[in-house]
């Protein structure tokens, strides 16, 4: 059975189309720039492999794009849309309303709109993936798998806030987290791979977002992100932790507009405001150039994930692995090497040879004689979100 997997961004789509049970990818692709002149199409097939600059200006434009391309009789894969019966969509904030896997329904919409207020830049776009879709494949099951549901098991008294209790039971301020569904693909990829009964693994996500994840028996129990997705580590334009006292001394003393405060901290902070640069493999080369800044940034990057390993070992009272997944966690070997350094006390022992070999695959990149597992992971939200929809329904 073909099942559509939808991830929609506020002016992107990506998308793939899995067979299920086989797991076998049949084509994947992105569109980038919705909503420009040249906006930009990647579709990808075992035969094909087509870029294109476009004008798509909405949503339902790009959808119609990536329904043509599906069905086109040369680089198509399907003969009707018919033969799509589920479409899967990636939603990244389901608050408290959802704990697992939903056929999504009107309701469900409406939980999905109400949650976009703490979720602006995804939720919206995620909404008009679901719309959309609807026109286009009105035969189709309609799923949604949210970021948040694989943290719901986390316990309140690491998901409150101390903060006064009616802005918990009233506001619903909480830790809800995100890159649930990567944390549970890479997780239960560890457990399966180390043929662990009971485990305690720390799943480190590094992207353009990053978070980590204490996980027991395959259950989510503590995360760096928060109430939205600024807390924890340092991402690429994100602070991550900070002295909330900064914020009332940028808006008291120094003028800032809280607009302008949200902006700084979100868009200009982590990697790009400690080094001007966003991407991390700039930031890696201008470090072995001797760039001081670019070399401190690493060493805080690198800082910050092992106090959170150290936080989530106490947590757990132990710990069986580490995983390291997404772009940076699956590439970078020197954040993993310096996250990786003088942890032999929590039993974490690098084989820096291993971790410099670069794959696709699964891999152990400890030594011999180390007690915990460090484990490369490369992530795949939609497979697991094709994996869900699928449970879900058959
Ligand atoms: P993601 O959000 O998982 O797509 O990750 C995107 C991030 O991965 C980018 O910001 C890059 O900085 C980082 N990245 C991708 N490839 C590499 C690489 N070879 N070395 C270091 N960082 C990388």
């Amino acid at each position: 059975m073909n099942i559509l997997i939808l991830n929609s961004g506020s002016s992107s789509i990506k998308f793939q189309l899995i067979e299920m049970p086989s797991e076998a990818l049949i084509c994947s692709g992105l569109i980038e720039r919705i909503g420009n002149d040249d906006a930009v199409l990647n579709y990808k097939t075992t035969s094909t492999s087509i870029k294109q600059t476009d004008a798509i200006k909405t949503h339902n434009e790009g959808l119609q794009k990536i329904v043509e391309l599906l069905l086109d009789p040369e680089k198509g894969v399907i003969k009707s849309t018919d033969v799509i019966k589920i479409v899967g969509h990636r939603v990244v904030h389901g608050g408290n309303s959802f704990s697992s896997t939903t056929l999504i329904t009107d309701e469900v919409k409406k939980d999905i709109q109400k949650y976009a207020a703490l979720a602006p830049l995804h939720n919206p776009g995620n909404l008009q993936g679901i719309l959309v879709a609807e026109a286009f494949f009105p035969l189709a099951k309609q799923v949604a798998v949210f970021d948040t549901a694989f943290h719901r098991t986390i316990p309140e008294k690491a998901s409150k806030y101390a903060i006064p209790n009616e802005l918990y039971e009233e506001q619903g301020i909480q830790l809800y987290g995100f890159h649930g569904t990567s944390h549970q693909y890479v997780s239960e990829k560890a457990i399966e791979y180390l043929k662990l009964k009971t485990s305690k693994i720390i799943s480190i996500h590094l992207g353009n977002g990053c978070s980590m994840t204490a996980i027991k028996d395959g259950k989510s129990i503590d995360h760096s992100l928060g109430f939205t997705p600024s807390n924890g580590l340092i991402m690429g334009t994100r602070s991550g932790d900070i002295d909330h006292g900064i914020i009332y001394h940028l808006v008291h003393n120094l003028g800032y507009t809280v607009e302008k405060v949200k902006d700084v901290l979100t868009n200009k902070s982590g990697m790009l405001g400690l080094t001007g640069f966003g991407d991390l493999r700039d930031i890696e080369a201008e470090a072995e150039k001797g760039n001081s800044n670019c070399i401190l940034a690493l060493e805080m990057n690198a800082y910050r994930i092992k106090k959170y390993i150290g936080a989530y070992v106490s947590t757990m009272n132990g710990l069986d692995a580490i995983i390291f997944t997404a772009g940076i966690g699956e590439n970078s070997s020197v954040i993993r090497r310096l996250a990786c350094t003088d942890m032999d006390f929590f039993g974490i022992e690098l084989d820096e040879a291993k971790n410099e070999l670069k794959s696709k695959e699964l891999r152990e990149i400890n030594t011999k004689n180390s007690k915990v597992k460090v484990l490369v992971i490369p992530t795949n939200e939609e497979l697991e979100i094709a994996k869900q929809a699928y449970q879900l329904l058959y």
